[in-house]
């Protein structure tokens, strides 16, 4: 008889413990609502293609509250104008309710078509520790026909680094020289601390021999390039959870606590600007985030 009684017990114990994970990827999820590592549209997407996914399992109101400037009265209102019953879940709304849901989104949050008639230079930004340094090394040794950007920078070398390979390692007067000469394309402070630039040269010249490419640089940097050349293609490179992102900025290690806060606030900010990009990629894994990078840059120079 109590062998009998056990089996449910690990049922329950199983079913428990796979409703606490359900909790947590939900919880995750809505985090990366909130930090914009996925489009709410694409969340709506899931749900109604898999209404047992993640996504079809979270509350309407749930998914309505973890978007960027959304309160509960605005909720309210949205959930009563949609006629959405407020514990419905995303995989389980009527037709009518996701085509009025989808349309709602898109005006509130719209998401950008890429602009034509791009030219051969590639901006690659994105959030701190998103891994931009390692794709564009991959793309660096698996492509040399593209011309990857050394930038000057007044922080010092980390080791192994190489003066010329991986930055030109300035001191405050010379990137003043730079600037003053009108050398940098694009020049910014990053977290605060040191400041990073384009020489200009090198990019005109390669951009003259016919070849794309690629500058790996922060957010403020794209955007003085767009305006300064408002043909170059801007790649936004995206993590593939907000978690990870915390995960990989802090399995780094190389900075500290104060340090680290400071990124992750500048992360935050710097996902919300992915809309003003031409393109996202997330970097699941290096090697193909790197291909889509090189594709596009492909797709461009045709
Ligand atoms: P790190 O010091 O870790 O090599 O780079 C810190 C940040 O500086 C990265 O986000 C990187 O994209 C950015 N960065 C590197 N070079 C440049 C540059 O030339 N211009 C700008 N605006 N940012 C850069």
């Amino acid at each position: 008889m109590g062998e009998r009684r056990s089996v449910p017990d690990v049922d329950r114990a199983a079913a428990a413990r796979r409703a606490v994970e359900r909790r947590r990827a939900r919880a995750s999820l809505k985090r990366d609502i909130a930090t914009r590592v996925v489009t709410p549209q694409d969340v709506l997407g899931t749900a109604v293609a898999e209404a047992d996914s993640v996504a079809g399992s979270m509350r309407v109101t749930d998914f309505l509250m973890a978007l960027p400037a959304i309160g509960a009265g605005k909720r309210d209102r949205v959930l009563q104008e949609l006629h959405i019953a407020p514990v419905k879940r995303l995989g389980g709304l009527g037709v009518r309710q996701v085509a009025g849901l989808s349309a709602w989104l898109d005006d509130r949050f719209p998401v950008t078509a890429p602009r034509s008639g791009r030219s051969r230079l590639l901006v690659l930004a994105g959030p701190t520790a998103v891994g931009k340094g390692t794709v564009a090394a991959r793309i660096r040794e698996q492509h040399p026909e593209i011309h990857l950007s050394v930038s000057a920078t007044t922080r010092a070398p980390r080791p192994g680094e190489i003066d010329g390979v991986h930055y030109f390692f300035v001191d405050d007067a010379e990137f003043d020289r730079l600037i003053a000469d009108g050398e940098l394309l694009e020049y910014a402070v990053v977290h605060n601390k040191h400041r990073y630039g384009t020489p200009r040269g090198p990019v005109d010249a390669a951009l003259a021999g016919g070849k794309t490419v690629l500058l790996e640089i922060d957010l403020q940097g794209a955007r003085q390039v767009r305006a300064a050349e408002p043909s170059a293609t801007l790649v936004f490179l995206l993590p593939p959870s907000w978690d990870e992102l915390v995960h990989r900025l802090i399995g780094r290690g190389t900075e500290d606590a104060e340090e680290r806060t400071r990124r992750l606030r500048t992360a935050k900010v710097e996902l919300a600007a992915q809309n003003e990009f031409d393109h996202r990629v997330v970097n699941e894994d290096v090697a193909t985030a790197a291909r889509e990078v090189v594709e596009l840059a492909q797709g461009v120079a045709r």
